[in-house]
């Protein structure tokens, strides 16, 4: 079977399932050039868990409205993929073998850092689809330990994403439109993560925080790029990345995709 690469991808406002920008075609064509996966584990920064990670074993997962004040659109949107609860406990013992503890939910739904770039990828909803968590206060180095214990998936038909944003403080948001010109501070830490997963520099993109320009303003809170980590750790040693999009939406998010291979 072929190994499949691992996708980082980043998933914007909600706004990005129904709403058309660069992004959003970006995601529709993605999916019509990548093999087809026979199922996906997705890392979504929407699903934090505390001291260990956690899959989801929900044979039919719910689509979950995890927002608020946006139209009444995006709440009647279901994806109605099935879920892969196999390759969850795949995971899960893949993890429990490389020494992680892991936590299993039989219910958890798809939420929508899940659905939205899922949606877009695989409209037809027919591929088996199932999460796993992010850990809250676990660095960059756990999660890419994590993604590493997933590796042998990839030879196994199944397609490892991680679903955050390159650049992600919601603080700077003051309406302003989905067109407008790049904050410089965006546009130096998307730069400087650019150059260092092309160079596959493994060592400054685990210790992002301190060496990157505006680390701490572009992610407040680091929940929406440690799944770039999960991404790249699934490569082993192997940190270097193909940027697969560019583009930057209401001037402070970063819509980056990057593959690992
Ligand atoms: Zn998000």
């Amino acid at each position: 079977m072929q190994r499949l690469p691992t996708l980082f991808l980043s998933h914007g406002s909600p706004m990005l399932s129904v709403q058309d920008s660069p992004a959003h075609r970006f995601l529709q064509e993605l999916g019509k050039t990548l093999p087809r996966p026979k199922a996906i584990l997705i890392a979504s920064a929407h699903w934090e868990s505390i001291g260990a990670p956690a899959v989801s074993l929900a044979p039919q997962p719910e689509t979950i409205h995890d927002f608020g004040g946006f139209p009444q659109e995006l709440y009647e949107i279901r994806y109605p993929a099935p879920g892969a609860p196999q390759t969850a406990e795949r995971a899960a013992s893949l993890l429990e073998q490389a020494g992680i503890a892991v936590n299993r939910s039989a219910r958890r739904g798809l939420d929508h850092g899940a659905w939205v770039p899922l949606r877009l990828m695989f409209p037809e909803a027919d591929i088996p689809a199932a999460q796993i968590s992010v850990v809250r206060g676990a660095t960059p180095a756990d999660h890419a330990l994590l993604g590493r214990a997933l590796e042998g998936l990839r030879d196994e038909g199944v397609l490892v994403i991680g679903s955050g944003s390159l650049t992600h403080n919601l603080y700077e948001f003051r309406g302003q439109p989905l067109d407008s010109p790049t904050q410089p501070w965006a546009a130096e830490f998307s730069d400087w993560m650019h150059e260092k997963l092309e160079a596959g520099d493994r060592p400054a993109l685990l210790d992002y925080r301190q060496q990157a320009p505006s680390a701490a303003r572009n992610h407040p809170t680091e929940e929406h790029l440690l799944p770039l980590y999960v991404a790249m750790g699934a490569t082993g040693d192997h940190a270097k990345a193909k940027r697969l999009h560019h583009s930057v939406e209401y001037g402070i998010l970063a819509m980056d995709a990057y593959a690992f291979d």
